[in-house]
């Protein structure tokens, strides 16, 4: 009769014990460089998640399946970029110290640098697959290397050439587009590459980031830097159904901003893409 009030995402209420799957907020948004309030979105996305059924009719999976412990968010400090890095690659390295699958709510995207930065100690010989409608190879911005425009060129620098795989990208500098030419993979979005690119990645640790921009602003308006030109909903689901072909060992959902969000359709869009991404680990 009497319950603590506690709200997890949907379903997500295994003990940690037990959890094969850990999922955490890391609500930081300190180098959004337009539009801030992505350190608002895991809350916003475990409350949105009750809208959601547990049963993945396009997987023929169900949520209540797994068992995932959530973690709730961390206590990030604002200021210091370098302090939260520091404090995600911690706590990630601890998750996969007990051997749970690390998946992180951001926050804005820079955080994955510090979730890659655990995960590649890990798993030497990390693939990185980044779904974004920014190439976010920058080396600095505004002077600073540490940002959520320069997030996957620190990404390579630690993983290495050919290591780094983007599909989604419509946005970014000349000397991003030569950068990527040169250092790493892009996948365009028709099955059949998709297929291709999977078959290349298998048996490999693979790292799945997605930037949630990736969609095209009619379908996400709610988040820091809208894109024109971008995917719809049923051809990300396409592409993310089609991961649990690969060796995942970890992985995050970035850049929703719930304060441009006021109908609510963005976060809907991350909860069911959430939902999906759980799935692919039964
Ligand atoms: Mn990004
Ligand atoms: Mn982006």
């Amino acid at each position: 009769m009497w319950n603590r009030n506690i709200e997890t995402f949907l379903a997500c209420d295994a003990e940690y014990a037990d959890a094969g799957i850990v999922l955490f907020g890391a609500p930081f948004d300190g180098t959004a460089s337009f539009r801030p309030g992505a350190r608002f979105a895991p809350k916003a996305i475990r409350a949105d998640s009750y809208g959601l059924e547990t049963y993945s009719p396009y997987q023929d999976r169900d949520l209540t399946a797994l068992r995932v412990f959530d973690g709730g968010d961390l206590e990030l400090p604002f200021g210091s970029p370098q302090r939260v890095l520091a404090m995600i690659e911690d706590y990630v390295s601890r998750l996969l110290a007990d051997g749970k699958w690390p998946l992180m709510m951001g926050g804005e995207h820079l955080v994955t640098l510090g979730a890659v930065r655990a995960v590649v100690k890990r798993h030497p010989g990390l693939h990185v697959l980044h779904l974004d409608a920014h190439a976010d190879l920058r080396d600095d911005y505004l002077g600073e290397r540490l940002s959520h425009a320069t997030v996957m060129r620190r990404v390579w620098e630690l993983v290495g050439d050919g290591r780094v795989t983007q599909i989604g990208i419509r946005s970014g500098e000349k000397r991003e587009f030569d950068f990527a030419r040169a250092h790493t993979h892009s996948c365009e979005l028709d099955s059949r590459a998709v297929d291709l690119m999977l078959e290349k990645l298998a048996g490999q640790p693979v790292y799945i980031s997605l930037d949630l921009d990736i969609l095209d602003p009619s379908v996400l308006p709610g988040t820091g830097t809208p894109e024109p030109g971008g995917i719809r909903f049923n051809e990300l689901l396409g592409v993310v159904t089609k991961l649990d072909r690969l060796h995942v060992v970890g992985g995050d959902v970035t850049e929703l901003s719930p304060p441009y969000d006021p109908s609510g359709i963005s976060t809907a869009a991350a909860c069911k893409i959430l939902r999906e991404i759980f799935l692919i680990f039964t």
